[in-house]
């Protein structure tokens, strides 16, 4: 199959309506889009990132007066963080329409559903029609793509077409929060802080400290993630790292002896860090670069989100 690299939207839609493949750019990540009602093509989705069957994907959809389509309620809760929060980089975990396949929920009773505010994904999704189920645009396992070109090295000649536009804005997969019982429950850190979440549902809680094991849990977050051929290791200060010509490091703080690396990335901030940490894992990959270190950040705010993944590579 020959990939299409396009900048038009509609282009990139009319192939989903007609149960292709699609890789579209939102404010997090690049995602791997397809007809979330259309169970064939949400099979090709798994079939094509390798991603395990009972790992859920997210449906995407244009307009916040959509989520009725694909959920069955939308407790108050949701309602609020919905209002607050979409479109953007939130993830709400909801009971299930029966129009939504098994295919694309994994067989659960629940649907993860966003409304991203990424322009290109904005116009796309509204082209299309129909609500989209889509991962992130990798193949599973890989750090997620945050750049067309890191699509196209894991999947090109397998998808109908690559759709880009402006560049991701976040750099980490959404923040997931169940919505479905009596206190909502973060899945997955992300832009959306925890922070932010308590300003409009006070009780949310992170699913690591939900003290009953009855706590839902996002199926995806038991599985390998995020995590680049490189070996990660986590230090405090640039100084805690070893050099070498197969070391990288990236963090906040700059390394006295930059030239010792294979590759150094010095971040302005929490979100200039997030938004580069993968594609900078990526280029590591490519280098072949054996160990890379990655300075430790508080674990508040964005910075939760960004520990999170920095940890989950490191457990790789
Ligand atoms: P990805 O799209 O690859 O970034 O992964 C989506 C994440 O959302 C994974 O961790 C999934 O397990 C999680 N997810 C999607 N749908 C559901 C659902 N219905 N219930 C719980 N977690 C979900
Ligand atoms: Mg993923």
């Amino acid at each position: 199959m020959k990939t299409a690299l396009t900048d038009d939207p509609n282009e990139a839609a009319a192939l989903v309506r007609r149960g292709k493949l699609v890789a579209f750019p939102t404010e997090t990540v690049f995602g791997l889009g397809a007809d979330a009602l259309n169970a064939e093509a949400v099979r090709g989705i798994f079939a094509t990132k390798e991603r395990p069957a009972d790992n859920p994907l997210i449906v995407h959809l244009a307009r916040v007066n959509q989520i009725e389509s694909v959920a069955a309620r939308l407790p108050p809760a949701a309602r609020r963080l919905a209002k607050r929060f979409m479109p953007g980089p939130l993830t709400l975990i909801l009971p299930r329409r029966a129009e939504v396949p098994d295919a694309t929920t994994a067989g659960l009773s629940t649907v993860g559903v966003r409304v991203p505010r990424h322009p290109t994904a904005s116009t796309f999704l509204d082209a299309c029609n129909v609500p989209v189920a889509a991962p992130s645009a990798n193949v599973s396992g890989r750090p997620s793509p945050t750049t067309w070109q890191a699509v196209q090295r894991d999947l090109d000649g397998r998808i109908a077409a690559i759709l880009h536009g402006e560049p991701v804005e976040v750099g980490l997969e959404s923040t997931v929060v169940d919505a479905t019982g009596e206190r909502s429950v973060v899945l997955r850190a992300g832009a959306v802080s925890l922070e932010a979440l308590r300003e409009v549902a006070p009780d949310v809680q992170l699913a690591d400290d939900a003290d009953d094991n009855e706590a839902p849990r996002s199926p995806g977050t038991k599985h390998r993630h995020y995590a680049p051929r490189a070996e990660v290791r986590l230090v405090d200060h640039p100084g805690d790292a070893a050099t070498g010509p197969g070391a990288a490091f990236i963090g906040l703080d700059a390394p006295a002896n930059k030239a010792a690396f294979g590759r150094v990335a010095v971040c302005d901030d929490v979100g200039g860090y997030a938004q580069r940490l993968f594609r900078f894992f990526r280029a590591c990959d490519a280098e072949g670069l054996r160990v890379v270190f990655c300075q430790r950040v508080p674990p508040a705010g964005l910075g939760r989100a960004l520990m999170d993944r920095i940890r989950r590579a490191a457990a790789g």
